[in-house]
């Protein structure tokens, strides 16, 4: 078995009555790209905080890089980068100078060459002299990531950063690949469908309980759902009718057809039967990641009753 980076159990967090996160057990292997997934508020950030010592559980117990969460947080924490959703350096100081300041900070060794060396790795070489303010979000988010890994953390936690366009969100996956692919252990919270697809592990949490959880397959696997391409005349009345019947989950609009996900073919077939739907053309196609998580945030609220 690979080396377990984090390995806890029933992680529990209440704020006042409210029950946070409920008994989360979670294992993450070395090297991994671990997505964590679900509605806002649903205790994701607040799940990876405790993860790596960042914040006390109320419940529960475990290690995080082979220390005990509970009583070794201030060891774990030395060794954890984290990108957080606000920038946190400094806008009128140029990238050069904020790095060489984090390494003062952090006190790292062999600082002028460690700046250096991080400028080269992120590709920050030739925009050194650059104020942060200056940058655009997907510059400031690649800073943010050399100011973490100047440090040598051995994990790294990723919060969604809003402003940063497609090819630079594509350009920073790469980086968090080759990261991972030389040990790097990362820990992302994202709402982005194509970033979950590109995570080793997916953690879905809805309301403060872990609903499902594996590789990309493995979550679509387990959800158990049929999936059909559905296409005709008049299709926003359809998925209001198909919304009503039993055994169908899930209805959403793709471009000018609909995905409608069932429990199974029976359901989908008495659905189709109905007068008023005959006409449809449905074909079956593969259930893709977005339907599955659909499909858990709609059962989410069935289940709870009540959005966050
Ligand atoms: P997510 O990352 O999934 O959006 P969070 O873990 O940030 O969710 O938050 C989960 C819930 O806990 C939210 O309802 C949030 O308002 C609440 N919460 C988070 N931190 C605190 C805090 N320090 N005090 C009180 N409530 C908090």
């Amino acid at each position: 078995m690979s080396e377990l980076v984090i390995d806890v159990r029933g992680l529990t967090k209440s704020y006042g009555e409210r029950v946070v996160v409920d008994h989360v057990d979670m294992q993450v292997e070395r090297g991994r790209i671990y997505g964590f997934l679900g509605p806002n508020g649903s205790g994701k950030t607040t799940t990876i905080r405790m993860l790596c010592g960042l914040l006390t559980p109320d419940e529960g117990e475990g290690s995080c890089l082979g220390y005990d969460l509970r009583s070794q947080a201030r060891l774990i924490k030395r060794q954890v980068g984290y990108m957080t959703q606000k920038f946190g350096l400094y806008e009128d100081l140029s990238i050069e100078e904020n790095l060489d300041f984090v390494a003062r900070v952090y006190a790292v060794a062999r600082r002028r060459a460690r700046v250096g060396e991080t400028l080269d790795k992120l590709g920050l070489g030739s925009r050194r002299a650059q104020l942060a303010g200056a940058l655009s979000g997907g510059w400031k988010q690649r800073l943010a990531l050399a100011a973490c890994l100047i440090r040598d953390p051995k994990l790294l936690l990723d919060e969604p950063t809003a402003g940063v366009d497609p090819a630079a969100r594509r350009d920073f996956w790469d980086q968090i690949h080759a990261l991972a692919a030389a040990g790097m252990t990362v820990l992302v919270s994202t709402h982005y469908m194509d970033e979950a697809e590109r995570c080793h592990q997916l953690a879905y949490i809805a309301y403060g309980k872990l609903l499902a959880r594996g590789s990309v397959e493995q979550v679509v696997a387990g959800a158990d759902l049929r999936t059909w391409s559905v296409s005709g005349a008049d299709l926003m009345r359809a998925a209001a009718l198909l919304r009503q019947c039993a055994g169908i989950r899930t209805v959403a609009p793709f471009g000018a057809t609909l995905h409608v996900s069932a429990d199974n073919e029976q359901a989908m077939a008495a659905a189709l039967a109905q007068p008023a739907l005959q006409g449809l053309r449905a074909t079956p196609i593969p259930s893709s990641l977005e339907d599955v998580f659909i499909a858990l945030m709609q059962s989410a609220h069935d289940n709870y009753g009540h959005a966050p």
